[in-house]
């Protein structure tokens, strides 16, 4: 790939193109889409200049590639098989506090642990992820190697959280820590913004809500805001969390917030789901949507985690017609960026008992341009000239894609990463006929095994229950001998 390499992809039966008039993408077909270098050129008609590389778009739908704003690929891979029916009854089901610290991988499992997120990421047509991780050793290596465009989104906090017994959460403070993570995450930030793939860049990120001091989430904001970049905080992510911030401030999380001085633009909320007004929590006395609303603040939102536990956003339908800026993310396994989309138009019609709540553009925008402008860029998640060449293509004569009557609802509806052959990024193919070119997608996941089981030695020990995994997470039949 070089500044001139020209790509044409010819006669593609259906390409979801930008129109920079009306502000919105359109469906074309049977015409062509050409990038040069890193850059779009052309969207549309019949290309006759010269080329390097053709393309057959017959039987393909080019599609831009997917904006994922809040991740976390060094653990959740690992949850598999142990979470996904899992939350401590005593902590509203949630499983953040009881399990989650619990059950980690080790340095080698870390990096087995990215390269099958990573890969998923790619296969379901991801192009721009945010990395939320506490920072490893080979992180910048590793994002720099799958191809994929990265916000590194370093987190540290000032306490961590744990319980004795299952009920009860509680925080061990160390605030001289969090200050020494903050200025180690604006190091990694740094490294990203220097490096010369050009397709690293950063987000600040003070872990929590609840296990940061207001002057360390006041000072990563104006951190954010002074080097120009996003900045994001989980909040009202459990009720748990609500009622700890009630608790310690008389305040919703979402008054805290705007009390402190960071819920406003530039402020991406992760992922924004207990205001007062959920019927989990009862605190009548304030308006914590309006209150959203008015901000300017965006919400990363990231289903899939929550609807395993029966807990949902109301909904997420509401928020984006009320304007407030939603993108989406994938805060758990699989990383499968076209199944979260999917769970994102199902939940929203559970929580409203509506199916007109939510459309499907209104999600494939959030996963697309929407989250593109919450993370500053007008350049990604649509395909125009001059944008960057972040595209991906999919089989619509895949069977889960027929009968073929509108490519993006059998794709999120049904196919999923099943239909997406190939991944471009920055002009540079990244994902070939559903292969990642950068990993041995086999080999990672036999090593994500490995750290699994070795993750569960460890459980036992870290349990305050002494629990064996299991008895804390059954399988779903016993094995018997
Ligand atoms: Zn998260």
């Amino acid at each position: 790939m070089t500044e001139t390499t020209t790509t044409v992809i010819r006669n593609a039966d259906w390409v979801v193109a930008w129109n920079s008039d009306t502000e919105r993408h359109e469906y074309l077909q049977g015409e062509n889409v050409v990038f040069r270098g890193d850059r779009i050129v052309q969207v549309g008609g019949h290309f006759d200049g010269e080329f390097d590389h053709e393309i057959d778009g017959r039987g393909r739908l080019v599609s831009p590639g997917l904006v994922n704003i809040h991740s976390h690929p060094l653990s959740e891979p690992m949850n598999k098989g142990f979470l996904d029916e899992l939350g401590s009854p005593g902590l509203y089901m949630s499983s953040l506090y009881e399990f989650m610290p619990l059950f980690r991988p080790d340095a080698e499992g870390t990096t087995a642990c990215t390269e099958v997120a990573l890969s998923e990421l790619l296969l379901s047509g991801v192009t721009t992820l945010t990395d939320m991780s506490v920072p490893y050793d080979n992180w910048i290596d590793l994002l720099d190697r799958s191809g994929i465009r990265a916000v590194l989104s370093p987190m540290y906090r000032s306490a961590r959280w744990y319980t004795k017994n299952g009920h009860v959460v509680e925080y061990e403070w160390d605030e001289q820590a969090g200050r020494d993570a903050m200025a180690a995450a604006m190091k990694v930030i740094d490294q990203a913004d220097a490096h010369p793939s050009g397709r690293l860049s950063g987000m600040v990120s003070p872990s929590q809500i609840d296990t940061c001091t207001a002057e360390l989430i006041r000072d990563s904001f104006d951190e954010a805001q002074s080097r120009g970049v996003p900045f994001q905080i989980h909040a009202a992510q459990s009720v748990v969390e609500f009622h700890e911030i009630t608790r310690r401030h008389g305040r919703t999380p979402m008054e805290w917030l705007s009390d402190i001085g960071v819920l406003q633009k530039g402020a991406i909320i992760g992922h924004g789901i207990f205001l007062n007004s959920h019927s989990s929590v009862h605190w009548p006395e304030a308006d914590d949507f309006t209150l959203l609303r008015d901000s300017g603040a965006a919400v990363a939102h990231c289903p899939t985690v929550f609807q395993r536990r029966g807990i949902a956003m109301q909904s997420v339908g509401r928020y984006i017609r009320a304007g407030i800026p939603v993108g989406i993310g994938t805060d758990t396994y699989p990383h499968n960026m076209l199944e979260e989309m999917r769970n994102a138009l199902i939940n929203s019609r559970l929580m409203s008992g509506n199916p007109f709540d939510l459309r499907t553009h209104d999600i494939f925008d959030a996963a697309t341009v929407g989250g593109a402008a919450i993370l500053g860029r007008d350049d990604i998640g649509r395909l125009a000239p001059g944008a960057k060449a972040d595209l991906f293509m999919a089989d619509v004569t895949h069977p889960a894609m027929r009968p073929l009557r509108d490519p993006l609802r059998s794709l999120i509806y049904v196919a999923a990463e099943r239909a997406v052959r190939d991944v471009f990024i920055d002009g540079r193919q990244v994902v070939s006929e559903g292969k990642v070119a950068a990993f041995d997608l086999d080999d990672a996941t036999a090593r994500l095994e490995e750290a699994q089981r070795r993750a569960e030695v460890k459980f036992t020990e870290l349990d305050f229950a002494g629990r064996h995994p299991l008895e804390a997470s059954p399988l779903t039949y016993e094995v018997v001998e």
